[in-house]
Parts: structure tokens; sequence; C-alpha cells
């Protein structure tokens, strides 16, 4: 029982039907006189409801898929020219990406507004790109300082996305078992997030516009992200990391693809884990808690559908190779990552994929 866990600073709202008020709250709070509105066109609605009674100097719509450096710049430029002194993120992990970067130049507190699972607004982890090349980093400044979570806004969100996302928070769980820095506390949050989500993604595909299922679905979104944010990247997001920045693929999809094989290929060399993550599933092996998940939500299966050739395998394992934590609980070999990959690329079954059963 020896170990180092850090909890970051952030006030957390749970508000379900009640965000314009929660975030006019916590403006208020923060003293924001000269509110910068970020949101993506898609959100503009969405973001004016929520921030109609804000003091709003400037609303910017320009959100890209893992920040472009000059899409940076831009909304960098707008902030100093507007004298802003607060920003209010409305939207995805994108949305928020987009926030964290101004932050990382300025320092200005962000009021972040989650649209999706993606859970971005629990972490100090900051990522741009030039070119094709994505850099991320860690730094304390970019931390919302607040979050509100109102579940009411992830209504609008597509049945195929939310179960993207929401399975891209269940892998920040399952990896954060063995991610590098897990420790207990990790692992009981990850446990509960896995139990929320499995709770609460199959009744936001049942009836996507019930708030129960969503609440539930939030809920297990932000325990995943505070593990992860403390336990750190394991082998899935490594792998994902590789796939996502070298072969465009989209983030939640991806996640929700690889997550069966990771667990099928780790579970065996990690008992601990995988009862832990049986028991959040209520399940008698945590791939069968996994896939019966799956099944029930009709989850993305096979990386071919979203982009991935076969022809990239051989040089994704390379990448991916150079990756891999050096704690994981498995070896892990270019074989074994070559069966594991081109399994995730045809979506066959995970247990045939270099896993055993667990
Ligand atoms: P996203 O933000 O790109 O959103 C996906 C799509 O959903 C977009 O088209 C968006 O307009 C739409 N959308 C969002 N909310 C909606 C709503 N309520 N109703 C209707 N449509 C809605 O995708 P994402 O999966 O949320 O985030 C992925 C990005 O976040 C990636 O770039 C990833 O790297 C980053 N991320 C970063 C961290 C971190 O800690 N820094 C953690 C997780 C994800």
């Amino acid at each position: 029982m020896r170990f180092e866990h850090e909890t970051l600073t952030q006030r957390v709202r749970f508000a379900p039907g009640d965000a314009p008020a929660a975030v006019r709250a916590e403006v208020e709070r923060l003293g924001g006189s000269r509110v910068m509105v970020i949101a993506s066109a898609t959100e503009h609605d969405l973001a004016g409801k929520v921030t109609a009674e804000l003091p709003v100097i400037v609303r910017h719509d320009e959100v890209l898929m893992h920040v472009p450096v000059a899409a940076a710049e831009r909304a960098r430029a707008a902030a100093t020219a507007h004298e802003v002194d607060l920003i209010v993120s409305v939207g995805g992990g994108s949305t928020t990406g987009l926030a964290k970067a101004i932050a990382l130049t300025s320092g200005l507190p962000i009021v972040a507004v989650p649209t999706t699972y993606a859970g971005s607004e629990v972490t100090s982890v900051w990522g741009l790109t030039e070119g094709a090349r994505k850099t991320t980093g860690s730094d304390p400044q970019v931390l919302p300082r607040s979050v509100v979570y109102d579940a009411a806004l992830t209504l609008s969100l597509p049945v195929a996305m939310s179960v993207a996302s929401g399975l891209n928070a269940l892998a920040h769980c399952v990896d954060s078992m063995w991610a590098p820095r897990t420790d207990p506390v990790d692992r009981v949050l990850a446990g509960e997030g896995i139990r929320a989500l499995a709770a609460g993604l199959p009744d936001v595909v049942a009836d996507p516009v019930g708030l129960p299922g969503r609440e539930q679905a939030l809920y297990g979104a932000y325990l995943s992200a505070v593990a992860f944010s403390s336990a750190g990247s394991g082998l899935h997001h490594k792998i994902c990391h590789v796939l996502g920045g070298a072969y465009n693929l989209p983030h939640a999809q991806t996640h929700a693809v690889v997550l069966p094989y990771v667990l099928a290929f780790n579970a065996p060399a990690a008992p601990e884990a995988a009862q832990r993550i049986a028991d959040a599933f209520g399940a008698t092996s945590a791939v069968e808690g996994l896939q019966r998940l799956r099944r029930a939500v009709y989850a993305p299966t096979a990386l071919r559908d979203y982009g991935f050739a076969e022809e990239h395998i051989e040089d994704a394992v390379r990448a991916i190779l150079e990756a891999v934590p050096v704690n994981n609980p498995r070896p892990v070999t270019a074989d074994g990552l070559r069966q594991l990959l081109r399994a995730a690329w045809a979506g066959t079954d995970p247990m045939a994929s270099g896993g055993t059963e667990d």
C-alpha cells in the first residue's frame, strides 16, 4: 500500500437540465466579465441557450478536430483582441481542446460544458497538430477551473456517436487498471465508471431522448476521465494514439473498436484488474462483460470501416512497439501486436487475437 495520488483542483457541478444557471454561477464565482464562448457551428444553438445570460464579448466557432496550430493562433488572437477574461467551452473534446490551446498561452480560466463523453475537461493534457504531427503535453494552466455536466445537452448527440464516445470513456476505465501511474484510487474510480457506463449506455440506445441513461453515462464518463488523468496512458491509449495520429481515424470510434482486443490481450496477465472489470460489469469474465455490453449497444466492430487499411498494419506495429508502456502486464511483441491489429482491422472475435480466457 505505498502509492502517490494527485487530485487535481477543479470544481464539478452535475446539473441536469440546468446548465445556464450553473454556468452563470461558475462564471460569477470566477469573476468573468468579458467571456469568450467557444462552440462549433453544430453546437451553436445549444451553446446559445447555455450562455444567453453571460457577459459574452465574442463567440468563436472555428472548432476543428485535433486543434490545428493555425486555428489555435486565430482563437488566441480573438481572445486578445477582445480582452477576454474567461472562456466558456460548450462541446466535445475538440471544443474543449481549443479552449485549452488558448489557456496554454494566456492562462485564461475555462468553464467547460461537455456535450460528449470524451473527458478532456478533466485532464491537464493539451494537444495541437501541425500537418500530420500531433504534439501533446501537460500543463496545469489548461485544466478547466469548473466543469458543468448537464445530461440534457447530450440528448442531441446521435446514438452511434454516443455509443462510440461512451466506449471511449470505458476505455479510460479499462486502461486505468494497468496504466503506468495507476494506483488504488484510480482503480476504484475506474470500476465505478465501468458500472455506470455499462448501466447507462444500453438505456441511451433504447431511449436516446431519455435523461436517466444519459445521466449515468455522463457520470461514468467523468469518473473515467478522473481515473485516466491520474493513471496515464496504458497500452490501449498508446495504440489508439498511433492509429488516430498516423491514419487520421476518428477518435471515439477507434477507441470503441480496439478496446476488446487490448482487454483480451492483457486480461490473462492482469488477473486482479480482470476480476475488478468483470465485477463492475456483473459478468463472469472481463471480456465477456465488455462483449455483452458491446452487443447491447451495437458497438463499432472493425477498423477497416473507419479508413484503416490492411497494408498499414506493419507500419503501425513498428510505431506502437516504440510506445508500449514498460509496465504493461503482458510483454508486447511484434507478433502479438500484429495479431491484435489484424483482428481489430477485420473485426473478428477478440479471443482469437492472442487473448486467452481470463
Ligand atoms: P468531437 O469533439 O470532435 O465531437 C464529435 C462530433 O460530435 C462533432 O461533429 C461535434 O460537432 C458533435 N457533437 C458534440 N456534441 C454534440 C451534441 N451534444 N449533439 C450533437 N452533436 C454533437 O469528438 P470527441 O470524441 O468528443 O473528442 C475527440 C477529441 O478530444 C480528440 O481530438 C481527442 O484527442 C480529444 N481528447 C482529448 C483528451 C485530453 O485529455 N486532452 C481526452 C479525450 C479526448
